[in-house]
């Protein structure tokens, strides 16, 4: 059997009922079997894939509050410091019901290749919580995050571990999460990013997720003779990273015709208006069924269907596994040109497979998202040097970092023979990096 097969089976053994992250390091294996195969006896006397599949450190804890009833609540804390090759563990924490090890498992081992591919000095990491931040009060939320904060400022630091947001983390809940660590520490330093301007935090880190894939989709079809402008476009989520992507496609000249929520989406044939968008979710924190009181000619379905519509480009901004493969025949079915993963693993690897075997351009979230990430590092240099870029400076930074991403992805997939196999390149673009650094820094 191959090393890298034996890794994998050997992952599903040991993590039995973590299957996003089997899926995760099946994905990303798979893609590394030229590299693995090319130095088998040194990797396995290193035993360096059985070290990169498992995280340095798992935490998880007791998160305790009281809710607006004088009701205590409990839920579970996450933190994974995947791997420090490279620079202090990055990466988000995500609040939502579904979070379990496995997916912050899978998260963060997606997070170590993703914040290599940037080009910065980032480690990978990833945390969370099943609390579910929808419905709860302010004080509920503050209450959280708070407890939350209380067990994981011992393992964090701006040296150590970044810590910034993911779904159901924004700004809201960095903010009490920042005032927790300094009220306990009595740090005020660059321990959490996505920040507050007030406070730290990054002109354009907000936006960089959404504009950052939209500047990688660009070149991705510039590299292919493609023009952006004059494209249609289906995004699916209506979250920081779907509301930013719709935005910055638009000022490219990309008419967006969809987006969505967990419970159904919307169809604009007149493209998606940002401005109602936002009022909705960032103001009213309300759902998709409201859009339609802004846009009278717009339809609402229930349920699933995003990806029905016919686009040029399917930008998936809203969770894991959620473009499937009958979705995937969908889109080719009509025509669609590139799909760029503005969320983590949002294809499933049955559509995935599907699309590269159909020759359509797809973007893996690893490249496509890495602007958050990027950006984020971006914010933790302007702390370490107590100084603020203008929002033109860090968004130019952005799109060459993005640029440079789609050429890494590019050029590896091509040393390798994987011409156009962006999955691929990007693995082995990453990979390549924490790699030497892994070998370089000896058995730790
Ligand atoms: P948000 O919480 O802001 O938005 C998430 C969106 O996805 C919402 O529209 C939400 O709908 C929808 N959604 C969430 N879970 C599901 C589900 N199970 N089924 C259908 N829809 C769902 O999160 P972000 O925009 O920050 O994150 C979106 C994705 O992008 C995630 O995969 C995240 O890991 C990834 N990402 C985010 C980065 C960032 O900087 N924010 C950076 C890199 C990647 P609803 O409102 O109904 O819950």
């Amino acid at each position: 059997m191959s090393y890298v097969d034996e890794i994998i089976e050997a992952v599903v053994a040991k993590n039995p009922s973590e299957p996003e992250f089997h899926q995760a390091v099946k994905e990303v294996l798979n893609s590394l079997r030229p590299v693995v195969d090319a130095n088998e006896e040194k990797f396995r006397r290193e035993a360096l894939l059985e070290r990169l599949v498992e995280p340095e450190r798992q935490i998880k804890f007791r998160v305790p509050w009281v809710d607006d009833k004088g009701q205590v609540q409990v839920n579970t804390g996450y933190r994974v410091q995947f791997n420090s090759a490279i620079g202090p563990y990055k990466g988000g924490l995500r609040l939502h019901p579904s979070v379990n090890l496995g997916i912050i498992k899978f998260l963060g081992f997606e997070q170590i290749f993703k914040n290599s591919l940037t080009g910065l000095p980032i480690g990978g990491g990833k945390g969370g919580s099943d609390f579910d931040p929808k419905g709860k009060s302010d004080r509920e939320v503050m209450a959280f995050c708070q407890s939350f904060m209380t067990e994981l400022c011992k393992y964090i630091g701006e040296n150590t571990d970044v810590p910034a947001g993911d779904i159901g983390t924004g700004a809201r809940e960095i903010g009490y999460l920042y005032g927790q660590y300094k009220r306990l520490t009595g740090l005020y330093e660059g321990v959490l990013t996505g920040k507050g301007l007030s406070y730290g935090g990054s002109l354009a880190r907000t936006e960089a997720t959404g504009y950052g894939l939209l500047y990688l989709t660009q070149e991705m079809l510039k590299m292919n003779g493609i023009d952006i402008a004059g494209k249609t476009a289906a995004v699916s989520g209506s979250g920081n990273v779907a509301i930013y992507a719709i935005q910055k496609a638009q000022q490219l000249g990309v008419k967006v015709l969809t987006c969505s929520d967990s419970n159904g989406w919307v169809y604009d044939p007149e493209g998606i208006d940002v401005a109602a968008l936002k009022e909705i979710k960032e103001v009213k924190r309300a759902r998709l069924t409201e859009y339609r009181n802004y846009r009278p000619n717009s339809e609402y379905h229930e349920g699933r269907g995003v990806w029905s519509v016919k686009v040029d480009l399917a930008l998936p901004c809203a969770t894991q596994n959620e473009l499937h493969l009958e979705d995937a025949k969908a889109l080719v079915a009509n025509g669609v040109t590139a799909v760029a993963e503005g969320a983590n693993m949002p294809t499933t690897l049955e559509a995935t497979e599907y699309l590269q075997e159909q020759g359509i351009l797809f973007a893996p979230g690893k490249a496509a998202n890495a602007g958050g990430v990027a950006t984020s590092a971006l914010e933790m240099s302007q702390n370490s040097e107590r100084l603020s870029w203008t929002f033109d400076e860090v968004d130019a930074k952005l799109q060459g970092i993005m640029v440079n991403i789609c050429h890494n992805m590019a050029d590896a997939a091509e040393r390798y023979g994987f011409a156009k196999n962006y999955v691929a390149g990007a693995n082995i673009a990453g990979f390549e990096k924490v790699v030497d650094a892994m070998l370089a820094q000896g058995v730790v």
